[in-house]
């Protein structure tokens, strides 16, 4: 079934903590990734097995969970895996390593005041969430199952305790690198760089500083991440530097949410009062977190240390200008226009105003406006907006076809997002026991910039009441 390696272990024992998981063998597989199941050579039908392998001591010599520590919400706090544990690295056919880790599986060395459990609401979230990044073609975690455990664990209310069978090449975060730094010697934060490296960008360990190089890759690799996110309207919600993998893939969907009508302001997040990690600062955001991540690297990216700041500082410095080209070429992409010209620039801030204006849908817009179909949107008799059309349109036609440019467009929108109202619906009815309309849901999520037809209710945006009172919890 699996492969497993525990390469992580050659780190100093600081990094981690050899931690079995708590699972009962009365638990049960709630959903299983067949796509994913078949990578790893078993089929739907190995439920049982599945459970039967986590639940065996004799597979758990070697699990751990991941000590580290953050900035959340701005403030430096000493974390680790809480509640999950790493029960193997599985190594592939092509000898690609990846974490499998089950979220909710117990306490660990790390879990501070918390009972080491998720809630099967939660995960079926983060499952969802995680499946519907990937299809989007953007970088994340995958789930390989949830699990639900049997236990019944206290919340706000009494919910059903539950496992998330998570897959990522690697759950080094930032905040993995903050940690060496705080609290372990320049030999440890030499550790984790090296073992990062060899481990995600093998192709850097020539290059004459490499420590520099994995700053300036990974910054450039949270960069095309979180674009990604600006182009399908995601917010993650809690974008803390324990939540910033080294590995750039999306992950930990606690409040996160789509947009409907497109605002930058915007916040689902119960707990971000201050909007910290509102739709349009998600960049900057990146940049303080990557920011932190520079900082935790200066003791060793020189031995001087005026050398490091100024060397980091270099880089850093180039973050406004990268993030400036990368996103205004996934906007122009979005509108159909495929060469990246600092001119066009302001077709795409006229467009996001308008858009923030008439309180547009983000993703309906840009797909109506590909389909020619604006007619059935309150914009087509805007003035400003038919002035802004007219203006596209030249500017579309100067450098191709209008066909050309909507077949651009269609690889870059998205027709179907995990709408917020759609995703509570469907869960609320899969932890009671229904679980066709998440399937149904995940089913047609898993080919987003695809139309069927019958399948409006899924285009539409909730009501403006609905959008102006939903929030989302950690829910944890
Ligand atoms: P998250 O918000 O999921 O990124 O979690 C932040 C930190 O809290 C991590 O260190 C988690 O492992 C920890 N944590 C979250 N929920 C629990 C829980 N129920 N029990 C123990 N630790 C938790
Ligand atoms: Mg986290």
């Amino acid at each position: 079934m699996f492969n497993f390696d525990f390469s992580y272990l050659s780190l100093p024992k600081k990094f981690y903590s050899l931690t079995k998981p708590d699972l009962n063998p009365a638990a049960k597989v709630f959903i299983l990734n067949d796509e994913i199941c078949n990578k790893f050579n078993f089929t739907s039908n190995d439920k049982q097995k599945l459970i039967s392998f986590l639940c065996s001591d004799l597979n758990h010599k070697k699990s751990y969970a991941q000590a580290y520590a953050g900035h959340q919400f701005g403030h430096f706090t000493n974390l680790g895996d809480g509640r999950a544990i790493i029960v193997g690295e599985h190594i592939n056919l092509d000898n690609k390593r990846f974490d499998i880790q089950l979220k909710g599986g117990g306490l660990t060395k790390y879990s501070r005041n918390g009972d080491g459990k998720a809630t099967l609401s939660s995960m079926l979230k983060e499952y969802l969430f995680s499946e519907v990044m990937h299809y989007l073609n953007i970088s994340s975690s995958r789930s390989l199952a949830v699990i639900k455990t049997g236990d019944v664990i206290n919340r706000n209310i009494k919910e059903y305790g539950s496992i998330l069978v998570r897959i990522m090449k690697s759950h080094i975060r930032v905040g993995t690198f903050e940690y060496a730094s705080y609290f372990g010697s320049s030999d440890d934060l030499k550790k984790i760089t090296s073992y990062s490296i060899n481990r995600l960008y093998p192709e850097i360990i020539k290059f004459d500083n490499p420590t520099l190089a994995l700053l300036d890759l990974v910054m450039h690799k949270q960069i095309d991440l979180v674009v990604d996110w600006m182009r399908v309207g995601f917010i993650h919600g809690v974008m803390n530097t324990d939540n910033t993998s080294i590995s750039a893939e999306s992950f930990d969907y606690g409040p996160c949410a789509f947009i409907n009508a497109y605002d930058p302001e915007k916040v689902y997040s119960s707990i971000d009062h201050n909007s910290r990690y509102a739709f349009g600062n998600q960049s900057r955001v990146l940049k303080w977190n990557i920011l932190r991540f520079a900082e935790a690297l200066l003791p060793i990216i020189d031995q001087s240390k005026d050398k490091s700041i100024q060397l980091a500082e270099a880089i850093i410095n180039k973050f406004d200008k990268v993030w400036e080209e990368k996103y205004y070429d996934m906007m122009l992409k979005k509108i159909g226009l495929d060469s990246n010209d600092i001119l066009l620039y302001p077709l795409v801030d006229e467009l996001l105003l308008l858009m923030k204006k008439l309180k547009l849908d983000y993703t309906n817009t840009f797909y109506l406006l590909y389909q020619d179909n604006l007619d059935v949107n309150q914009i087509s008799n805007n003035t400003n907006f038919i002035q802004w059309y007219k203006k596209w349109k030249t500017n579309v036609l100067k450098k191709k076809t209008l066909k050309e440019a909507k077949e651009i467009m269609k690889k870059h929108n998205p027709i179907f997002i995990a709408r917020n109202h759609l995703v509570e619906e469907a869960i609320a009815k899969a932890v009671n026991g229904n679980v066709e309309p998440y399937n149904k849901l995940l089913g047609l999520l898993s080919n987003p910039y695809q139309h069927r037809n019958g399948h409006e209710k899924f285009l539409r945006p909730p009501t403006q009441k609905y959008e102006e009172c939903f929030q989302t919890y950690c829910g944890t």
